[in-house]
């Protein structure tokens, strides 16, 4: 299923399942058994889900529907406990930024208030920082409560998976003294979505084209396949460390081709439009702009 929340005109967040080119409200089509937030939902657990799929016919996109084009998208999950996001994980990014592999994956914080949804700006004063760079990745979604989990069980706790755009401000990030958390959690620096793609439709995770598209020009073309840390590693690793929850993002990191290793140096510019596309998760795209 591709789940989204979406905002109807003059509505609050619902949440929906896309069939057909439709978004069928979910508590609607399950007669009220289905609650309007995507984080709610994924704490309602598998039952949840096997209601949202039997609610997901083309008959109730005709009678719950809104034509997808009509509606407002919004972060697949706008409210997650937490993002986690992994550095340097793919081997051409590491071989680009003249590092070397992580002897531990590297791990850092993007806080839930940067979070915005497909068609939403990405902002920034010039004041705070001149060199928004772009990253496309690909996030994966817990499913249920994950604390100690072993690698060999670790995509049962996965919901399933979204696109992310990881944007950096570079000079607070590596220049003005290290500071990854404040270089990457600037407001509207977390563009997620357009949909929750469940696992049941990515047969590998670890195959998957991952591109950015920056003005329709390809800068990054890589494939998860070059992941250095894999998905049940990264799970098996953060969930020792602290729990995860239902609806946390787990971002994995971004491949070669970022615009800060560019020569001469590429920097997002206002009026910009930038896609994530990763394959099987549809296109996250979002203008910037530069407001002082
Ligand atoms: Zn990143």
């Amino acid at each position: 299923m591709k789940l989204v929340t979406y905002k109807p005109a003059g509505a609050g967040p619902q949440l929906g399942v896309v069939v057909d080119g439709y978004v069928v409200n979910m508590a609607e089509a399950s007669g009220g058994k289905l609650p309007n937030d995507m984080r709610a939902f994924l704490e309602m657990g598998d039952a949840a889900m096997q209601t949202a799929q039997a609610a997901a016919t083309v008959a109730n996109a005709r009678e719950f529907g809104a034509a997808l084009d009509d509606v407002k998208l919004m972060a697949p999950i706008p409210n997650p406990s937490k993002v986690v996001a992994i550095g340097l994980n793919y081997m051409d990014h590491v071989r680009e930024s003249g590092g070397s592999v992580p002897e531990i994956a590297t791990m850092f914080a993007k806080y839930p208030s940067s979070i915005i949804g497909p068609g939403d700006a990405i902002r920034w004063n010039p004041d705070v920082t001149s060199k928004v760079d772009f990253e496309a990745e690909l996030a994966v979604v817990i499913g249920k409560r994950a604390r100690n989990v072993s690698e060999a069980d670790a995509f049962d706790y996965i919901a399933g998976y979204m696109n992310c755009h990881d944007v950096s401000a570079r000079d607070l990030q590596i220049e003005r003294g290290d500071q990854w958390i404040m270089g990457k959690s600037l407001d509207t620096f977390c563009p997620l979505g357009p949909y929750l793609v469940t696992r049941d439709e990515i047969a590998d995770p670890h195959n998957l084209r991952v591109r950015c598209l920056v003005n329709g020009e390809a800068l990054q073309d890589s494939n998860t396949k070059e992941l250095i840390y894999k998905i049940p590693y990264l799970i098996a690793y953060l969930s020792r460390g602290f729990t995860l929850l239902p609806g946390d993002v787990v971002t994995t990191g971004t491949p070669h081709g970022v615009g800060a290793f560019r020569t001469p140096p590429v920097f997002l510019k206002d009026g910009d439009v930038v896609t994530v596309e990763v394959e099987g998760l549809g296109q996250l795209t979002n203008p910037c702009v530069e407001e002082g």
